[in-house]
């Protein structure tokens, strides 16, 4: 009983009836009071630590910084063909890294080469950015520019975006400062006319005007938690000098403005007849940023991104070589699944071909090779880990048949 009675927090000596929780330790107790109090120290001397610049956890991040032909030999690993758009990166991003390891006190400054990429959907623009991460090990964030809006409207403020980049790293701030932010669809905030004094749409040039700090290089406070800022969330500082930021699109119907200013250039003047075909039925080669411009990006944006690039559209030679050839090719995969269950899994030639056929048929690209890839594979998937079956031979027959009882040969041909 007077033990009972002696029960008192330990920390501000509260007696057990002057308090709503004691918590028992191994020699003591606390009270609900000190708890909330701790806690409040711990807010204060842990989360400024965690906005400097040197967090303890820095340290997984060891930038890696190759030279330009090692960067594209890593980039054949993971993504086939896109030359161009490979050696335009490599150099980007060596230029990049380059600028932050110079001496402050140089007198002169480089700027940051912050990258846009056009391409049709699907050709490895992600891909690519994703792996430029990889190889240099610094944290990676995917946005999506149609999500952000004008300040003060409804949807995500840009600021955003570096949340993601934020937790890519599990808020290591310093590491963050050093990362890659891919803003995909970033011609979705085109403005719409390209005459500034008709349209103020705010979703699209709002946009634009919010993302030029960012790009530039600017202190920006960014809500941990991402959404819109609140007065309650504490926000973290992040410096977006260092951060590299590649854009993709689409751009559908660039090409027409490219072929506009490419015929009164007379590109192709030179060249045999079969080129200037060739010329003209791969004008995304030929962009440049005054075409960007009439697309509707602002000229102050475009200034920020002063590295641009095109990706080819996916041949049916190049689809093929994306089944087998990358590091993590969708056949490898799928093979290793297959090896995990002890079974071997072959692929007839003619399967290979047959997918790729269906992915140009239905216009579904190369991300598209991965559903008719489970669209064949999906039964075998399901029955063979309970059966003792030690090889899996994928025949044209059981490919073609396996295709057509599925939902994507419902597809309508595009
Ligand atoms: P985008 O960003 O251009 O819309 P992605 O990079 O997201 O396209 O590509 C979608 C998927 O298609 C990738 O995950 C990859 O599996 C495959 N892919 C596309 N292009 C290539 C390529 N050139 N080389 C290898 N895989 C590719």
């Amino acid at each position: 009983m007077a033990k009972q009675q002696a029960l008192h927090c330990s920390f501000c000596g509260r007696n057990r009836d002057e308090v709503k929780i004691l918590i028992a330790g191994q020699d003591g107790h606390i009270c609900e009071n000190c708890v909330e109090h701790a806690q409040e120290i711990i807010m204060q001397e842990i989360v400024p630590n965690a906005e400097s610049k040197q967090p303890a956890s820095s340290s997984q991040y060891k930038l890696t910084i190759k030279k330009p032909i090692e960067i594209k030999k890593f980039l054949d690993e993971y993504v086939i063909g896109q030359d161009e758009a490979k050696k335009i990166l490599a150099v980007a991003v060596y230029n990049h890294y380059k600028r932050l390891n110079q001496k402050a006190d140089n007198e002169v400054e480089i700027e940051k080469s912050n990258i846009i990429m056009v391409g049709e959907t699907g050709t490895g623009k992600t891909l690519l950015a994703k792996s430029v991460a990889r190889m240099l090990n610094v944290p990676f964030a995917i946005v999506d520019a149609t999500v952000f809006t004008e300040a003060g409207y409804v949807g995500e403020d840009v600021e955003s975006m570096l949340t993601r980049l934020l937790q890519a790293c599990n808020y290591d701030v310093a590491a963050a400062e050093k990362g890659i932010v891919f803003i995909d669809e970033i011609d979705k905030i085109a403005r719409k006319s390209d005459n500034p004094s008709i349209t103020r749409d705010v979703s699209g040039e709002g946009v634009q005007q919010g993302l030029l700090k960012l790009l530039e290089g600017a202190e920006v406070l960014v809500p941990p938690q991402g959404g819109r800022k609140h007065p309650e969330q504490k926000l973290v500082k992040v410096n977006t000098q260092n951060i590299l930021f590649i854009c993709g699109g689409a751009f559908n119907g660039i090409d027409r403005i490219i072929g506009r200013r490419v015929n009164t250039n007379a590109i192709g003047f030179n060249v045999n007849k079969e080129m200037q075909e060739y010329q003209l039925n791969n004008l995304l080669q030929f962009v440049n940023s005054v075409d960007i411009k009439d697309f509707g990006i602002i000229p102050e944006l475009l200034g920020r991104l002063p590295v641009i690039t095109y990706l080819n559209p996916l041949d049916a030679s190049t689809l093929r070589s994306i089944l087998t050839e990358p590091k993590n090719s969708l056949v490898k995969q799928f093979t290793r699944l297959f090896e995990i269950e002890g079974i071997a899994l072959k692929f007839e030639p003619e399967v290979l071909d047959f997918m790729v056929e269906k992915a140009l048929e239905y216009k579904l690209g190369a991300r598209g090779l991965r559903s008719i890839c489970e669209s064949i594979l999906t039964d075998a998937m399901y029955e063979l880990p309970s059966q003792k079956v030690k090889q899996f031979d994928v025949t044209i027959e059981y490919a073609m048949r396996k295709f057509s009882n599925s939902k994507l040969s419902l597809l309508k041909v595009a």
